[in-house]
């Protein structure tokens, strides 16, 4: 495992790559863009939605890094941050600051990587429709999450930690 302190760009590739190959996969299955789709449905819960904003919405990663890996989007699929409205902006931020808050309550990271990751050489799984990654930390998380292929043993299962959230972004 590569110590703290190197390259940016090599961080994020060890950081963000695990669910990249998902996304690629179920995108090449030709299914539809789940950020769209998902809110548009009625169940929240199964969905993984943990709270819905005016024009922004929060929701569990399917394919997460580490407990509690959140992703915050707007409803409406547009492919880059500068295409956002300034009420979008505004309202991605708040939520990433609740969801942030909400995480800290729940789960007590050490802290946090946030980012997006725009284009497929950035490693965005879905390009198309922007979103906002929130990654919790612990001290030594990476030493405790081998990777075995692309299956990974988390502590919580995402039905656990969506009832650890959703509840405190109410
Ligand atoms: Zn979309």
């Amino acid at each position: 495992m590569a110590k703290r302190g190197g390259s940016m760009a090599g961080a994020m590739a060890r950081l963000w790559a695990p669910w990249r190959m998902a996304y690629i996969k179920e995108a090449e299955k030709g299914e539809a863009c789940f950020l769209c789709g998902l809110p548009k449905q009625k169940k929240d819960r199964e969905n993984l939605i943990l709270k819905r904003g005016k024009s922004c919405f929060v929701i569990l990663n399917k394919y997460p890094y580490n407990n509690g890996h959140l992703l915050v989007a707007p409803y409406r699929h547009v492919a880059d941050i500068e295409k956002l409205t300034n009420a979008e902006s505004l309202e991605l931020m708040r939520l990433t600051g609740r969801a942030k808050v909400a995480l800290d309550r729940a789960m007590k990271p050490h802290g946090y990587n946030v980012g997006v990751n725009l284009g497929r050489a950035a490693g965005a799984g879905l390009p198309g429709h922007v979103h906002l990654h929130v990654v919790p930390r612990w001290n030594g998380d990476t030493n405790f999450m081998p990777l075995l292929g692309d299956t990974k043993v988390l502590p919580l299962t995402l039905a656990e930690s969506w009832e650890m959230l959703a509840r405190r972004l109410r």
